[in-house]
């Protein structure tokens, strides 16, 4: 991908997670309001009087009377907002449950900072940087093979190159004896930058040169196939289908997606259940360890992504290649 592209793809990535915070505060609001349903009468109250002062302002005359009025108005907010706060600490709520959260404070999420002309906020730069840098993104995939790989860019020191080429000579047998595997899944894990998303390229291609049908996706973009197979009325919605059909599916940078309420959850289950009943081939590259995978997923999931009964899972440590 161009950096243009991954601007792009990072571009709706952020806007997701604007969406996914709206959804999440929407959500902490309902929660508040059926603890205390005093609050959501404050909150209704606080609406219809801004309102109201709207249409007022907007009637009067005299200065001086329009700065009383939204002198008033800015009065009664303040009242408002501490008696909500009040009644947030008496339900066992923080005080701030019903802002807005973000995962970057600086941006609030956009990517952007600054007035016009705007730059790219240092969360997003970062992102952009990993997703071009790290293990090259999907960035000349097709440079990504076996053949290309470079034991020499690997430190030699703490065993990094050994450890290394050992996991490479595990994955391309893997690649080789596809769909004749010793294990049916291969778990990838270790932090960015040393070199996941390379192997799960060069299976990809092994097996796709040895004439598989395999499908490769992002998380990123896993998730957007069942965001949209939620959304969809449609039967002939086929993306999260596909995933599940693929003989063998290669999921990158897996936890980097989105978590939406009754989606991401619900249908990483369902997607690696299915496939393990069917027994077909899954490859996940992911930065999280297991005690993370359960946190972030639940029991359910996690103990799919690290069943031992049906793959092996590969730890990649060392230095970050990046800040070599
Ligand atoms: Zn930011």
């Amino acid at each position: 991908m161009t950096r243009a592209d991954c601007v792009r793809e990072l571009l709706s990535e952020y806007q997701a997670r604007r969406a996914q915070n709206e959804r999440e505060q929407d959500a902490r609001i309902a929660e508040a309001e059926r603890a205390d349903p005093e609050i959501a009468r404050i909150r209704e109250e606080s609406r219809s009087l801004a309102f109201d002062a709207l249409k007022r302002i907007m009637t009067i005359e005299s200065e001086a009377e329009r700065r009383a009025l939204a002198e008033q108005m800015r009065q009664r907010g303040i009242f408002n907002n501490g008696e909500i706060r009040r009644r947030l600490r008496a339900a066992g709520f923080p005080e701030d449950y019903l802002e807005p959260r973000y995962r970057c404070e600086i941006c609030k999420d956009t990517g952007y900072v600054g007035d016009a002309p705007a730059r790219f906020c240092d969360c997003f730069e970062a992102e952009l940087r990993r997703r071009m840098h790290e293990d090259g993104s999907m960035a000349g995939t097709d440079e990504q093979r076996f053949e290309r790989f470079d034991p020499s860019v690997f430190p030699e020191e703490g065993g990094q190159r050994a450890q290394m080429l050992a996991i490479r000579r595990a994955c391309e047998d893997y690649a080789d004896s596809f769909p004749h595997t010793k294990y049916l899944n291969l778990l990838l894990t270790g932090s960015g930058g040393l070199g996941k998303t390379f192997l799960l390229n060069c299976i990809y291609e092994r097996v796709a040169s040895r004439g598989f049908p395999a499908v490769r996706v992002t998380a990123f973009r896993m998730f957007e196939a069942m965001r949209r197979q939620h959304m969809a009325n449609s039967p002939d919605e086929r993306g999260f289908a596909d995933l599940i059909a693929a003989p063998l599916l290669l999921i990158d940078d897996l936890g980097s997606e989105p978590m939406m309420r009754n989606v991401t959850v619900e249908y990483l289950f369902t997607l690696l259940n299915e496939r393990m009943a069917a027994r077909r081939h899954t490859v996940i590259a992911t930065n999280l360890d297991p005690v993370q995978l359960n946190e972030h997923y639940g029991e359910r999931v996690a103990s799919r992504v690290l069943d031992r009964s049906l793959g092996v899972a590969m730890r990649l440590s060392g230095r970050d290649l990046r800040l070599l």
